[in-house]
């Protein structure tokens, strides 16, 4: 699929959406770190600095000379005490400890720090009586050993997970390049389709695909330019489909198959998009269709909710995920069928299944309830597709599938 998406997919193509691009460096945005959860950085990230900066305690405690003490000999006088945030600071003198606290730079000549869980407490003058040896750097930490000045720390490609964007805030890096999100047009097509707040006349239904499809482009990491309905007449079809051409994703919904009003076909050809295929030996989604435009990948999604919502998974979000620059993240496991299953060879069924935890490590699936891909509450009910292959038309219980959890499932 990924190769089919012109101008989508690798970093470099030049811009064509509106949208924060970066003209000088296509396909990729500067972003403050913050706002770039979730994309891959689109160049390596070096530091500057040296994480910790300075040499710093652990601990709180004192900071001591280990040289000063033995077993027979662990007492030293308070001399003066270190902060967090301090920064001038006079030498340790021989015979004394300073008190210290966790993140203080260790003062000059201290070469270990005593937890004061190794002392009676804290004291404001006068002596302090050490119950343990330290050894020789004990509860410092080192200018450097987390992070080099001059190190790679991240290579380009890496994901902005939390962690990095708190790491990115150690560098002191307020901003990242990353790579851009794709734009996405979405286009639900039919008479039938009232919006929201809209009392249903005679023959009418809601519209449930665009604002389903556009909820799938969100969480693939999408994002959503146009939302439009377009009526079964090829001029509003053609207007919609013009308009949504320049995102680099355009889902159009419903009126791709043979009826006698599905205009999206025809529409898509005279405009000029190569269309790639069209039909697929799959249920549901049977009559989808991929097409490209110069700089924009055309899917022509069947009109049942199931049908767009489980395409949309298995070839809109991968093509998303690549164009963001992600890896290839399908991930298909073994689970034990719970039931017996019959389908019709020669199709592919993406069915809808529930998954869970069977004895050992095992998962166990079984469908969830009525398949027809108008069926919407089997979607919601399921937490992943179940995979039966093409060629074969029955499957036992307790026989091994293949399944594929949802995005979205928990835990997935
Ligand atoms: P179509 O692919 O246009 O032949 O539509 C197939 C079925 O899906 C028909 O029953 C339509 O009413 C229904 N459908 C099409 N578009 C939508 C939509 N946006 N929301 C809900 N149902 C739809
Ligand atoms: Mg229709």
């Amino acid at each position: 699929m990924a190769e089919f998406l012109p101008g989508a997919l690798r970093i470099g193509e030049p811009p064509h959406a509106e949208s924060a691009v970066d003209q000088h460096e296509p396909g990729t945005v500067l972003l403050p770190r913050a706002q770039a959860g979730g994309l891959v950085l689109a160049e390596a990230i070096m530091s500057s600095e040296d994480i910790p900066p300075f040499d710093n305690s652990a601990m709180d405690g004192y900071a001591v000379r280990v040289a000063d003490l033995s077993e027979g000999s662990l007492v030293l006088q308070l001399s003066s005490e270190v902060r967090a945030g301090q920064s001038a600071m006079s030498a340790l003198r021989p015979g004394t400890c300073a008190r210290i606290m966790t993140g203080a730079p260790v003062p000059p000549g201290c070469d270990a720090v005593v937890p004061v869980e190794w002392t009676d407490g804290w004291v404001e003058a006068g002596p302090v009586a050490i119950h343990r040896l330290p050894v020789l750097g004990q509860n410092i930490r080192r200018a450097g050993r987390d992070i080099g000045a001059g190190d790679t720390v991240f290579g380009a490609s890496t994901v902005v997970t939390p962690p990095v964007v708190g790491m990115l805030a150690a560098l002191g890096k307020r901003e990242i390049r990353v790579v851009r999100r794709p734009t996405i047009s979405v286009v639900a097509t039919g008479d039938e389709l009232v919006g929201d707040g809209e009392a249903l006349k005679a023959g009418q239904i809601r519209n449930s695909n665009g604002p389903g499809l556009v909820a799938q482009s969100v969480y693939a990491g999408g994002e959503v330019v146009l939302e439009d309905v377009a009526r079964d007449d090829a001029d509003s079809v053609r207007a919609a489909i013009r308009r949504g051409l320049a995102a680099d994703i355009l889902l159009v919904a419903g009126g791709v198959s043979v009826g006698l009003h599905d205009h999206v076909r025809a529409v898509l050809e005279s405009e000029g998009i190569e269309i790639l295929f069209r039909g697929v030996r799959q249920r549901p989604g049977k009559p989808l269709v991929f097409g490209r435009a110069p700089r924009c990948a055309v899917f022509g999604l069947p009109g049942n909710p199931v049908s767009s919502a489980v395409c949309f998974e298995q070839y809109v979000r991968p093509a998303i995920r690549r164009f963001l620059g992600y890896p290839d993240e399908r991930g298909l496991r073994d689970a034990v069928l719970e039931e017996d299953v019959v389908k019709r060879p020669g199709l592919h069924y993406f069915s809808r299944g529930v998954v869970r935890a069977g004895p050992g490590n095992t998962l166990t699936v079984a469908l969830a309830g009525e398949q027809g891909s108008n069926i919407y509450s089997s979607m919601v009910r399921s937490n992943c597709i179940v995979h039966l292959p093409e060629g074969r038309d029955s499957f036992g219980r307790g026989e091994v599938v293949s399944i594929e959890p949802y995005a979205w499932t928990h835990g997935a």
